[in-house]
């Protein structure tokens, strides 16, 4: 018995992921950490993100699906939708009726919306109105820098790339907040209420032009957006801007071990999964890579995972591979299998009391998979049979990744989601399957790097699973 449980001890011992990781591999997940710090600080929008994995996949192999007339084993393939969404492949040499292996992550991240009237003037200042898009704790988002990402559509079809607030030398904007010495009734309501969405207005100005009637602050800020970008006013009604943190990501800790950053969730699963593919060997399955829109507000919209363009990237990979056949598309979808690669909520030590600790992803103990998702008593999960849990763990288990496996949060506490159910709905087996992190959703989220790395060796196993 003694003998027995010193055993146990010993394996206890090695709690963490780090323990028994030596230098080579130590150096390998350190470097692998600064290339994907970079991608954070390039990719802070869907847009950019997708920018970014064309570029990496290019660089790869990788060409448009477009323009290929026909496909075969090894082709590596890429299919953009709209600017906002990107699936990757890798053919196989088996058919792809017999399924495919797929990782499906979100580039999509909460942040603030203008408005399509955005700009006005008041007390002194030019303000651009926000809609927060997301689920987020509106009190973070106050007095701290922004950076203002996205396109302009004008009328005559010309589309205006908007970035500022990233360069030293370019601006910031700032959303206020009260001064604590007159903000006690602030800070007597519910924390949720405390700042309210229409007090997410951004100080874009304060100086006054000579020349308007009134207004003189506004119409400066106008007279600036027309000579550097040539855009009206009336040209936010068809723009897409977000206000995102304007830092940019860092090591986090005196060991460097995480990494701080805006955008983790769930461009920690999207770079680990995208790198994944593009370092894979291939296989006899094909592997897909999905980078889905609008995750964070239901994945609805043609950029979203609910889109049946999905299905139209798949019907052109079908087709080009000569299958024609009406029910090939079902039959591969419900052969198929995917991780849904999105993030989870990491134990935090300051807020216990919402975790059940047998059941919590701990920083540093690899990358997690959950069985299930939802939120009280199983709402909204798809559930992953037990049968393909077990199919992921024996991948893992030979390709030595460390992984561990939870929920987030105590039952009765919250829950949420991911892509999992919306291709679970399509007919495939899929498994939650993704890096813990701190802080989830706020404007400066944490990760561990050895989690990331492992990421990074768990999808591409899988990716290359047969
Ligand atoms: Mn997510
Ligand atoms: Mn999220």
């Amino acid at each position: 018995m003694n003998y027995n449980k010193s055993i146990n001890e010993k394996k206890n011992l090695k709690k963490y992921g780090w323990q028994g990781t030596d230098d080579r591999q130590k150096s390998q997940i350190m470097s692998f950490s600064e290339d994907y710090m970079d991608f954070l600080n390039r990719a802070k929008t869907e847009r950019e993100s997708v920018n970014e994995i064309i570029q990496l996949a290019k660089n790869a192999g990788f060409v448009e699906l477009s323009e290929k007339e026909t496909l075969t084993q090894g082709d590596k393939v890429y299919s953009v939708n709209r600017g906002k969404s990107i699936c990757l492949a890798v053919l196989g040499s088996e058919p792809l009726v017999n399924g495919f292996n797929a990782v499906g992550a979100h580039i999509d991240a909460p942040r603030l919306d203008l408005k399509q009237n955005p700009l006005y003037e008041d007390g002194g200042l030019a303000l651009f109105k926000t809609h927060y898009y997301g689920g987020l704790k509106k009190y973070q988002w106050t007095t701290i820098p922004l950076a203002l990402h996205g396109v302009v559509a004008k009328t005559d079809g010309t589309i205006v790339d908007i970035n500022i607030g990233e360069g030293d030398e370019d601006p910031i904007f700032l959303i206020t907040d009260l001064l604590p010495h007159l903000a006690g009734k602030q800070n007597a309501k519910k924390l949720s209420d405390g700042i309210i969405a229409e007090n997410l207005n951004i100080v874009v100005g304060s100086m006054p032009d000579d020349c308007a009637e009134e207004e003189h602050i506004k119409s400066n800020v106008i007279a600036i957006l027309k000579e550097k970008y040539d855009i009206e006013e009336e040209d936010f009604r068809s723009a897409e801007i977000e206000a995102v943190p304007a830092a940019k990501a860092r090591s986090l800790g005196f060991d460097k071990s995480m990494v701080a950053a805006y955008g983790q969730d769930d461009r920690v699963c999207a770079y680990t999964g995208l790198k994944a593919i593009l370092d894979m060997n291939p296989t006899n399955k094909t592997a897909v890579g999905i980078f889905a829109d609008k995750e964070e507000i239901g994945s609805m919209g043609n950029t979203g995972m609910h889109s049946k363009n999905f299905e139209l990237f798949l019907m052109d990979i079908l087709e080009k591979t000569g299958v024609v056949h009406p029910y090939a598309m079902q039959r591969m979808l419900s052969a198929s299998r995917a991780l849904s690669a999105d993030v989870t909520a990491a134990y935090d030590p300051t807020y216990a009391e919402v975790m059940e600790k047998n059941n919590a992803s701990i920083i540093g103990k690899g990358l997690t998979i959950k069985k299930y998702t939802g939120a009280r008593g199983k709402s909204g999960a798809s559930d992953a049979n037990a049968e393909f849990v077990g199919f992921v763990r024996g991948i893992f288990k030979r390709a030595n990744v460390c992984y561990q496996s939870s929920e987030m949060g105590k039952v009765d506490e919250g829950g949420g989601g991911t892509i999992a159910y919306i291709l679970a709905d399509r007919g495939m087996e899929v498994l939650d399957c993704g890096v813990p992190i701190h802080s989830m959703h706020s404007p400066y989220e944490s990760a561990s790097k050895y989690d990331i790395y492992m990421a990074y060796l768990g999808y591409k196993a899988f990716l290359e699973s047969k």
